[in-house]
């Protein structure tokens, strides 16, 4: 159900439980079962071996799960009709088609989507992880913004995320799991009720059609699931999303950018926010260890970039910080000979932020200089600030806001409502 947003999130109703197959096996019990959503082409081939599929077999019994898990979204096994019964009832003894768990799902006013998921423990001892994925429509597409890690090691003074220590990095299945959950929750397969509300998409086929790497954490620290994770979200005989419609964001890693361009490719975002080396150590630390010159030689060699496929640079709007005509002339200058497109940021608050966002008229100003030089430079307009869930503001629920911050936050929007 799909509405305006309510005051207070909603926990998710368990799905109905599966249907048991005619002939089975006595099933396990769920949680001993382990998911095949979210497995590459080797891991699904493993699985079937596992349970005894001849390897003959396995290449086409891939391609059938792929099918059906990837393209057709199946939550039981029953629907793979062209699969044997006698492989359908191994196949559900021993794995399940388990999404993550939906702890809370929130839409905002204006169509956005937040849901809070958790993922059982990697290792024994370790507690749960939770965290945040963000489903943003616009009319002619949408966008989700999946978390590559729980929390973030990098402290980038203005973000929300970076008050988070790092836990743990998600897996590649943990990362396909999220656009998962936000297709079955759309009803974005082939076949399904679609979900109806304001803000969505009214052109196209799909829902999701394009995936941001600008949730929770580095995605370049969680290289290795990344990497497995967009080579299963492109393939074109499942989730199709090509890897132009995939864009990782980095805060600057730079040996990770450069091995993301000759063995990935897909569409790169540097969260610049700095033109100087000074402020951009302060603003966004990394900084210390790859300074902008050496990023920018990365951007410069990025093997995917070209005027067809720009590299686009984030660039949070600080008041007072980073936000004068001079800081827009030396950021026209630095990105000479770069295929750029530059995204203004109006700074999303959270409480306890030393920071203001700048002024509309600066940010006009600002994107007026940079307009001038050639860019085209959205501004790029907040979007489910009423669920927190604007860039910078993902922060798991296991650290709830305190009544002081709540009332803060309140304030903070009511203002902004006024402006
Ligand atoms: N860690 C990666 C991706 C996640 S952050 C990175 O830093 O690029 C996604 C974008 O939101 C980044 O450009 C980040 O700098 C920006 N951001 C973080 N906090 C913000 C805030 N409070 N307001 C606006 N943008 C913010
Ligand atoms: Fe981490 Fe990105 Fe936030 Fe920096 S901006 S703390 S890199 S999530």
């Amino acid at each position: 159900m799909y509405g305006a947003m309510t005051e207070t999130p909603q926990p998710v109703p368990d799905p109905a439980p599966a249907p048991e197959p005619a002939s089975a096996p006595v099933a396990a019990p769920a949680e001993a079962r382990p998911s095949l959503v979210g497995l590459d082409r080797a891991k699904l081939g493993a699985a079937l071996a596992a349970i005894g599929v001849p390897e003959r077999e396995q290449r086409m019994r891939v391609n059938q799960l792929w099918h059906w898990i990837y393209l057709r979204g199946a939550t039981d096994f029953s629907e793979m009709t062209n699969v044997s019964k006698h492989l359908r009832a191994q196949l559900e003894a021993a794995y399940s088609l388990d999404r993550p768990e939906v702890v809370v799902e929130q839409v905002s006013a204006d169509g956005t989507r937040k849901w809070l998921l958790r993922f059982p423990p990697h290792e024994i001892g370790e507690s749960p992880a939770e965290i945040e994925t963000v489903y943003i429509p616009e009319s002619d597409r949408g966008t989700l913004c999946v978390s590559s890690q729980v929390g973030c090691t990098l402290n980038c003074a203005f973000c929300h995320t970076g008050t988070q220590r790092l836990v743990r990095n998600l897996s590649a299945a943990e990362i396909v799991g999220q656009v998962m959950v936000a297709r079955d929750r759309l009803g974005d397969y082939p076949g399904r009720d679609r979900a109806t509300g304001p803000g969505l998409p009214t052109e196209g086929e799909r829902l999701v059609t394009n995936i941001v790497f600008m949730g929770m954490g580095e995605p370049l620290y969680a290289y290795d699931s990344v990497k497995e994770a967009i080579e299963i979200l492109s393939d074109g005989d499942g989730l199709g999303l090509g890897k132009r419609r995939i864009t990782v964001s980095t805060s600057g890693v730079v040996p990770e950018i450069e091995r993301l361009g000759s063995e990935v490719g897909p569409m790169l975002a540097i969260s610049l926010h700095a033109v100087r080396d000074d402020l951009r150590d302060v603003l966004v630390p990394i900084n210390k260890k790859y300074p902008i010159k050496e990023l920018l030689a990365a951007c410069r060699a990025y093997p995917a970039a070209s005027n067809a496929k720009r590299i686009t640079f984030e660039y949070v709007m600080l008041k007072g910080v980073n936000d004068s005509p001079a800081d827009a002339k030396a950021l026209v200058k630095l990105l000479e000979g770069v295929p750029a497109k530059i995204n203004l940021i109006p700074f999303n608050p959270w409480p306890g932020t030393q920071y203001e966002c700048s002024d509309w008229e600066t940010i006009e100003r600002f994107s007026d200089i940079v307009f001038r030089a050639g860019y085209a430079s959205p501004v790029r307009t907040p979007r489910g600030r009423d669920i927190l869930a604007a860039c910078g503001q993902l922060k798991s629920e296991s650290e709830k806001l305190s009544a002081r911050e709540r009332l803060a936050l309140r304030a903070m929007m009511a203002a902004d409502a006024e402006d």
